[in-house]
């Protein structure tokens, strides 16, 4: 039986026209159910997190050395490449501050860390100048002077973080890598075999401590973390509303860590170029030829395994280095150069520069590279 409506639309009765009905509110009832379900999940999920970030303030505000020393030692547990007798990765040892590989990075480090304070400082001033001239429409919006503030802020951030005392970890290991981590800053973890099995020069090594540094000059490593929080949060939300049973979540675990590396893989290459350019200026305002950077770069994705059989995976599984990238750096290497560094060209300003940092070897290389000049 058929009843007809003033819109000309036939509309079923009877039980057809009940089964349609209720089948329509059982439709709107499921997917209000799913919305909830996805509300409630991402509350969850995001009260958790809040929970364990206020957990993780209160210890450090309790004992930040204790707190410092635990990051440190986990992160050190990162570069284990051998098992002790229990099958469990073994940590790596640290050389001892009067080893002559520790007494390099220190000197390389010290000057890098200098020059970093320098470009701060340069940054600092140049958006005080651009604020103190901006004007609004002829400069751009309101937005663009937030923009401006909001560097100023965060350049004052890494004024203040490179001011403070900075540590070298160098970490007895036979793969050559290098890394810094927000959670520790102020440390930078390098491996031994990069200056006794690659036989990195000052300049080099240069080069690796200035890429290292800009990622924490540019927020780098917390930004990866918190994309990774996110990217956590996103599947644990979805998985949850998703899969009812837990069943396809079982079977998801295997592929999560994949699924992870993806969303941060996004800003990776973003990341590795800014670091690249903000590497060669560091390293060039510490008075280090850049020309250096491609080749030890190209030397550590050598021995990360791109061309070699034997080789052991490191330095680019967290730096990928496409070939693209080392033809820019070998360009930009021309321009930012210590060659065109002031500062780097009297012979005076040089010799006094290694005196008070006390770092004879880079006074007597100096020396060599003004008189091939
Ligand atoms: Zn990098």
């Amino acid at each position: 039986m058929l009843s007809s409506t003033t819109s000309g639309k036939v509309k079923p009765s009877g039980f057809k026209g009940l089964k349609e009905k209720y089948k329509k509110t059982y439709r709107t009832l499921t997917t209000v159910t799913f919305l909830w379900r996805l509300v409630r999940t991402a509350t969850l999920g995001f009260g958790i997190y809040s929970a364990g970030r206020m957990v993780g303030i209160a210890e450090y505000a309790k004992d930040p050395r204790d707190m410092e020393k635990q990051l440190t030692r986990q992160l050190l547990m990162g570069c284990a490449f051998e098992a002790d007798e229990s099958g469990n990765p073994k940590q790596p040892e640290l050389l001892r501050l009067s080893h002559p590989t520790h007494k390099r990075v220190e000197d390389v480090g010290d000057r890098i860390v200098k020059a970093a304070r320098v470009l701060s400082e340069a940054k600092i001033k140049s958006r005080l100048e651009r604020l103190k001239n901006f004007k609004i429409g002829k400069d751009g919006d309101i937005s663009d002077r937030k923009t401006i503030e909001a560097e100023l802020k965060h350049w004052e951030k890494n004024r203040k973080m490179c001011k403070g005392t900075w540590t070298y970890l160098v970490v007895k290991s036979p793969v050559p890598n290098a890394f810094v981590s927000d959670l520790t800053p102020r440390k930078i973890f390098v491996h031994s075999s990069i200056v006794e099995s690659l036989k990195a020069s000052d300049d080099e090594l240069a080069m690796i401590l200035g890429h290292e540094i800009s990622h924490l000059l540019h927020g780098h490593t917390a930004q990866r973390h918190r994309n990774q929080m996110t990217g956590n949060i996103i599947l644990l939300v979805l998985l949850s509303a998703l899969d009812a049973t837990g069943l396809f979540t079982l079977f998801a675990l295997p592929f999560t860590n994949y699924l992870q590396r993806l969303m941060t893989s996004a800003n990776s290459r973003e990341h590795e170029e800014e670091a690249d350019i903000t590497g060669l200026k560091i390293a060039a305002l510490a008075c280090y030829n850049t020309h250096a950077g491609p080749e030890i770069f190209g030397k550590l994705a050598k021995m990360s395994g791109r061309d070699g059989e034997d080789a052991i995976a490191g330095w680019t599984d967290t730096h990928p280095l496409p070939m693209d990238r080392l033809k820019n750096l070998k360009e930009k290497s021309t321009e930012i150069n210590c060659d065109n560094v002031g500062h780097c060209h009297g012979f005076l300003e040089r010799y006094m520069e290694a005196r008070r940092l006390g770092m004879k070897r880079h006074y007597s290389e100096s020396v060599g590279h003004l008189t091939k000049d």
